[in-house]
Parts: structure tokens; C-alpha cells; sequence
């Protein structure tokens, strides 16, 4: 895939979530040695402005459990912009937002996909 395609699929579910009032920006990037997650989300909540960043698919490591679906991981970094206020510092809170993203993410992708 490329970048250009990316922010075409960032660009439909910006839309598809009602997230047409932020200045978004998504990216490919490789991500540090050890990192295991497939996205994240740099932001200015203030301004609505934010960068969606996917890992590199030239990057992605083939021992994954799963092949990298980049269209799932565009949509749990947008959800994780609507739960910008709930952010928390508990740990057992932290992951049941992860789990709860993630959950979204696949039922809106597995649903709502064109
Ligand atoms: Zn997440």
C-alpha cells in the first residue's frame, strides 16, 4: 500500500467517524526495535490536529500473529480520538480502552467497510 492510499482510507473514515473537524495527517513510519504496536496517534487536542502514524508495511515482521490489516489499525487510532477525555493513568483502565478501541475498530471494519 501506499502513502497515497493511505490517506485515502484515513480520509473515508475520518468522514465514516465524525471526525471532520480535526486537521489529520497519516503517515508510514517505522517504528523503534521492540515496538509492537501497528499504530499511534500523535495529537493536539486543543487545535484538533493530529497525525495518524502506521507502521511501514515493509516493516511489518511476518512472525506477526496476524498479517497487518491497515485499514483496522487507521480506525482504532481515529476512535482513540473520540476517548481523548477519558485518558487514564490505571493500567487495567488502559487496557480495557486498548481492548475496547481494538473491539471497535474490527466490527466497523468488518461492518462498515466499502
Ligand atoms: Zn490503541
Amino acid at each position: 500500500m501506499t502513502e497515497k492510499e493511505l490517506i485515502q482510507i484515513g480520509k473515508k473514515w475520518q468522514e465514516l467517524l465524525y471526525l471532520q473537524d480535526w486537521d489529520l495527517k497519516f503517515e508510514f513510519q517505522r517504528f523503534e526495535d521492540g515496538q509492537d504496536y501497528h499504530g499511534i496517534t500523535h495529537y493536539q487536542k486543543e487545535l484538533k490536529t493530529a497525525t495518524i502514524v502506521i507502521l511501514d508495511p515493509q516493516f511489518y515482521k511476518s512472525s506477526s500473529l496476524r498479517p497487518q490489516n491497515i485499514e483496522q489499525t487507521v480506525i482504532h487510532e481515529l476512535i482513540h480520538l473520540h476517548l481523548l477525555y477519558w485518558n487514564t493513568h490505571d493500567c487495567t483502565q488502559q487496557v480495557l480502552k486498548e481492548q475496547t478501541c481494538e473491539l471497535l475498530a474490527r466490527s466497523f471494519y468488518r461492518n462498515i467497510k466499502k
